[in-house]
């Protein structure tokens, strides 16, 4: 989908000069009092700012072609949406409606902003309407079988069908960013839905009405075996499909899953205790799980292994694996009970998300279990909070043998090295010039190199400055430290402890991949906090070496 990357950002020339909207004095001064302006600069052909609602806290960022006209494509979630803003009597105020807009359009969510030119405008209403007539309709489960074999030939990890009243569109996640691969009828689209929730799970009936999750396994031609999970949820105007493929026999070592040398051999030793839990942490696509089964596959024969989640999605010849339904908390109690008879060394729980759960994980892990399990939150310090909704105790987490060790980890996409752009940092201007003029990246990074996505792309990346997607990550093991931060609930203490340490944080850790030219820190920002001098102490003092 070129069109879909080109027309967001190219530069364009074409345009008429002048009538700068952000550069005016009156402009910046009006956007202030809208929202928090809290970085200017400019980055190759582009001004960028960055800014804060003050009531929603959403990030706002605006990307504005130096020559810009008043046509403007806002992105949300990857998902993009052409704008044509009401005609004002300035600029000012024009840009002011924009941001409004975009508040408008934010629910809390980061959104970007883009002005372009009317030729890119037109280019990128022109792409969509081609890609609506390309829908044809065809057998169902040919179809579903073309969709899939182009997903996986992609690498797609996801495969978004929003399903509307006249029509459905399909998008990829390829390396994290969702991008549009066509458009079908909806009458197609619902064949397609209903035969791929009506051939699995015993053929339960599909309906639109109600959120169904599914999975099956996916064979291709060649041997490759994929797990799919699906989930459709009714919405307003139709129904959302989220279904994520994953191939079964592909492992990625942790070796090479991006961790560094220290974060993996804290990790190899928090994983050899014999007795306690392990919590591994981060939002949605952050890898959790994947890092989980791969822990639970290197975990030596003569133990006795038991998994339960929901779905099973690797199945290994040393592991007893047990099924059950994530919302069936009686069910998850009862086979968490069964556990406790098992008597396993090893007891893999995909994810604590009921008290039941979270009890009986404790209670194996006092017994002699050595328990690992994956909760949904985005820090280290945000675990220990979320665990103790879930019902764990305060006193049992902050006592010796009980909790080993906690994990918390992102996915960032990596820059493609053919076309990556340098960020320019002038040493003989003045540090104020270099925070204004070329944003406050250079004094956080200083003496580094800084390299930023190229949104045109190129052949090796197909077009989308983006060549894989790599960790960030967060490895902790409870120290005696640590302890006394949680027991005295001052959890909110340990980034700052574990920078002080010398320890890693996803901060320390996205920013020594910076320093590397791995990644666009713009891109990071999009999954944690922003960058600080602060918050990446522990990378400053390593420089771009790989801890
Ligand atoms: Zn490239």
């Amino acid at each position: 989908m070129g069109w879909f990357d080109r027309s967001i950002t190219k530069p364009s020339r074409a345009t008429k000069p002048a009538k700068t909207a952000v550069r005016s004095k009156a402009g910046v001064a009006r956007i202030e009092r809208d929202v928090v302006v809290h970085r200017e600069g400019e980055v190759g052909d582009y001004r960028l700012i960055l800014a804060k609602t003050p009531s929603t806290d959403a990030r706002i960022k605006i990307i504005l072609d130096k020559n810009p006209s008043l046509h403007c494509l806002v992105t949300k979630q990857h998902e993009v949406f052409a704008v044509k803003p009401r005609l004002q009597s300035s600029p000012a105020q024009a840009l002011n409606h924009l941001i409004a807009l975009c508040k408008s359009m934010s629910d809390g969510h980061a959104v970007q902003l883009f002005y372009v030119s009317e030729t890119i405008y037109q280019s990128y209403i022109e792409g969509l309407s081609k890609a609506q007539t390309s829908g044809i309709a065809m057998l169902d489960n040919e179809k579903i079988n073309q969709l899939f074999l182009e997903a996986i030939r992609q690498r797609a990890s996801d495969i978004h069908i929003r399903y509307r009243e006249s029509e459905a569109i399909i998008l990829f996640r390829v390396n994290q960013l969702l991008r549009p691969h066509e458009i079908v009828e909806a009458s197609t689209a619902k064949r397609i839905i209903t035969a791929m929730f009506n051939t699995t799970k015993g053929g339960k009936d599909f309906s639109m009405q109600q959120s169904i999750d599914t999975s099956f396994k996916y064979n291709t031609e060649t041997g490759a075996e994929f797990m799919v999970r699906a989930n459709s949820s009714p919405e307003k105007r139709g129904v959302t499909v989220v279904s994520r493929i994953r191939n079964i026999k592909e492992l990625l070592p942790l070796e090479v899953a991006g961790y560094t040398a220290n974060q993996l051999a804290h990790l190899r030793r928090v994983t050899d205790k014999h007795q306690g839990l392990l919590l591994i942490t981060g939002p949605t696509n952050s890898g959790k799980s994947t890092t989980l089964t791969t822990i639970m596959a290197h975990i030596p024969r003569e133990y006795a292994v038991c998994e339960v989640a929901d779905p099973i999605e690797v199945v290994l010849p040393n592991v007893s694996h047990f099924e059950v339904a994530n919302d069936n908390d009686s069910e998850m109690g009862r086979v968490m009970k069964d556990m406790v008879r098992q008597d396993p060394d090893y007891l893999i729980v995909g994810e604590i998300r009921s008290q039941q759960t979270a009890h009986a994980a404790t209670s194996l892990a006092y017994a002699g279990t050595s328990v690992m399990t994956t909760m949904h939150t985005n820090s280290i310090a945000a675990a220990f909070p979320r665990a103790i909704k879930l019902g764990m105790e305060r006193d049992d987490l902050s006592v010796e043998g009980f909790l080993n060790g906690v994990v918390s980890q992102n996915l960032v996409p990596i820059l493609c090295e053919k076309c990556k752009r340098p960020f320019m940092h002038k040493p003989n201007m003045s540090a104020y010039d270099n925070q204004v003029k070329t944003g406050h990246y250079g004094e956080i990074f200083e003496g580094h190199q800084i390299f930023y996505r190229n949104f045109d792309g190129c052949s090796a990346c197909r077009k989308t400055g983006i060549k894989g997607i790599t960790l960030i990550a967060e490895v902790l093991e409870m120290t005696q430290d640590v302890r006394k931060l949680v027991a005295c609930k001052q959890h909110y203490l340990i980034s700052e402890y574990m920078e002080s340490q010398g320890i890693y944080t996803k901060h320390s850790h996205a920013a020594n991949k910076v320093m590397q030219g791995m990644f666009d820190p713009t891109l990071v920002e999009d999954k944690i906090d922003p960058f600080k001098r602060s918050n990446v102490v522990a990378a400053l003092r390593a420089g771009a070496i790989n801890a």
